[in-house]
């Protein structure tokens, strides 16, 4: 079976092409056209779904011509219909329906929070793992039962990848500023003391933002230090509250923040503390692209209908705990 993903959920407008066998996937193309904002400014939702209107049609072909494969190869057509920017998912939303309609192949809306853990799971063979989801867009701990992801912590204000990417800015680099942080970080040993807090099993980040930003005016080295090892620092004490928790015997990280060695080094060693398996997404599929979503799209169709095209819209605010995973 042969599918092909859309993703354009925030900054990312990408199409990956998989050819599925039993349960084994093989990536045949994965491209990928990243808008970035000006050094110090965001994401503005208008001007990335610009972006990714003007560079859908170059992604699309690229993606089938690197897979070799043309559109009436495909078997299915996945989207990520949400959580997301408005503006962007609708681009993804209306190339997927357009091509469902004109070549009439079945379409199917994905959460783009479970294509993360999908892919994931994919590709590290993690079997029953403790997530840990850290992205742009999310900060959870989840656990499988009954047929949902269930949340066991998560953020209360903003995630984890918004908190390195607003200090980022607010010292001059452009979004997404995670790698540039991680670089700055590594030259520094000298911790300044941050606002740590961890409230049960969830964290939040924007008092440690807000505090962060004056010790940058002394040091912008210990300043990245700093706030990497007390976030990480919180997210690993929730994590190893969930290891003890749930009993789980694997931890898998993904989202683009699971790029980062010193939070990996951080949650390697609570696992080697509870006996814990330890997998991490691949660097190169750590944050969003085609593949979460074509992957998923392709699970899904082993068990559902292909989508009506009048139910192909997207929720901005689609909760990944809310859906049914019975594939
Ligand atoms: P996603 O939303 O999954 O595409 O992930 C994007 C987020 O990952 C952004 O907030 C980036 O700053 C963050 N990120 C990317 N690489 C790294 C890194 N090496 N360390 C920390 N965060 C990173
Ligand atoms: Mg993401």
């Amino acid at each position: 079976m042969i599918g092909l993903g859309i993703e354009s959920t925030a900054h990312t407008f990408s199409c990956a092409i998989i050819e599925k066998k039993g349960k084994k996937g093989k990536i045949l193309s994965d491209v990928r056209k990243i808008f970035r904002p000006e050094a110090g400014q965001g994401i503005h939702p208008r001007e990335a779904s610009r972006h990714h209107i003007e560079n859908s049609p170059i992604v699309l072909s690229e993606c089938l011509n690197e897979a070799n494969v043309s559109v009436k190869d495909l078997d299915i057509i996945s989207y990520a219909a949400g959580p997301g920017l408005g503006p962007c998912l609708r681009v993804g939303a209306v190339v997927a329906r357009s091509l469902s309609s004109f070549y009439k192949i079945p379409i199917y809306p994905v959460n783009h929070a479970i294509g993360h853990i999908e892919l994931g799971k994919l590709l590290t063979g993690a079997n029953d793992p403790l997530v840990l989801l850290v992205s742009g867009g999310h900060t959870m701990l989840l656990s499988f039962l009954n047929k949902q992801w269930r949340v066991f912590g998560e953020t209360l204000d903003i995630t984890l990848g918004q908190l390195l990417d607003q200090f980022g800015r607010s010292i001059g680099f452009a979004s997404p500023c995670g790698k540039n942080i991680e670089e700055l970080a590594s030259t520094s040993t000298n911790y300044v003391s941050l606002p740590y807090s961890v409230k049960g099993n969830d964290v939040s980040f924007s008092g440690l933002l807000s505090a962060t930003k004056p010790i940058s005016e002394k040091s912008k080295i210990d300043a990245c230090y700093s706030l990497q090892e007390t976030a990480f620092a919180m997210i690993s004490e929730t994590v190893e509250r969930a290891l003890s928790f749930t009993s789980k015997k694997e931890l898998m990280i993904v989202g683009g923040v699971a790029a980062n060695k010193r939070l990996s080094e951080m949650l390697k060693d609570v696992c080697k503390r509870h006996g814990a398996k330890f997998f991490v997404v691949p660097l190169k599929y750590a944050g969003d692209c085609g593949s979460q979503i074509c992957w998923t799209g392709l699970l899904e169709s082993q068990v559902k209908k292909s989508a009506t095209l009048k139910d192909t819209f997207v929720t901005q605010s689609w909760r990944l705990d809310s859906v049914i995973v019975n594939y």
